[in-house]
């Protein structure tokens, strides 16, 4: 299988789980913490400049949106989480949705995507949503975004940090990545393809 990502669609945001969509196409979760690069990866991937930003309107950063990649899989961007200044109760909404995103798609998630940064180690909230990829038993795409900004040299050491602060064993995909330059694209295009059964 094949799948132009060039030919892509905004769908629909979801704020809660009656706009989920469930009509049985693959779908590809992508998550990250917010300022991870997650929307510059997207728009990579899609060579476009600002079509991850399409659905997110100020204020409301709890939101899960689909697009459609060539009428034949979803790029699920959902929300990013670890922004300091969001509010306890924004956090709480963020929490319900995710948890009942996660209940739903439990076996209709094709693949899971965790962005991270190349540079540091993996935060608290990037393990706890690496766990809850885990959980659903949908393979995991790990992208360490950010690549260009790390010399040469720091680039292996960074890679082992992250294999063992998210305990990925041989199997896990860990692709570095960089959103500024085009780097990983391809890699990521082909094992999002090949989970798809491709
Ligand atoms: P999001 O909050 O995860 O959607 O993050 P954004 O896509 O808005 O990116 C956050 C900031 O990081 C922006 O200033 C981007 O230009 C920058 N950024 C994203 N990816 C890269 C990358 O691969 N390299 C560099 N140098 N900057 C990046």
């Amino acid at each position: 299988m094949s799948l132009n990502f060039n030919k892509v669609a905004f769908v629909r945001s979801a704020s809660d789980r009656s706009h989920f969509l469930r009509d049985g196409l693959p779908q590809f979760a992508f998550a990250g913490r917010s300022n991870v690069g997650k929307s510059s990866v997207i728009n990579r991937l899609v060579n476009r400049k600002n079509l991850a930003y399409v659905g997110a309107s100020p204020g409301k950063t709890t939101q899960i949106n689909y697009f459609l990649v060539d009428s034949r899989a979803y790029l699920v961007d959902l929300p990013g989480y670890g922004y300091a200044k969001v509010s306890q109760a924004e956090k709480e909404r963020w929490g319900r949705l995710m948890e009942s995103y996660f209940q739903e798609e439990t076996g209709r998630i094709t693949a899971g995507v965790l962005i991270v940064d190349i540079r540091h180690k993996p935060t608290a909230d990037d393990v706890t949503m690496h766990d809850w990829f885990r959980q659903s038993g949908c393979p995991e795409i790990i992208v360490a975004n950010k690549l260009d900004k790390l010399k040469k040299s720091q680039v292996e050491p960074a890679l082992a940090l992250i294999r063992e602060t998210l305990e990925l064993t041989e199997d896990d995909a860990l692709v570095p990545f960089s959103a500024e330059k085009g780097e990983g694209k391809d890699t990521l295009i082909r094992l999002l393809v090949e989970k798809c059964g491709g």
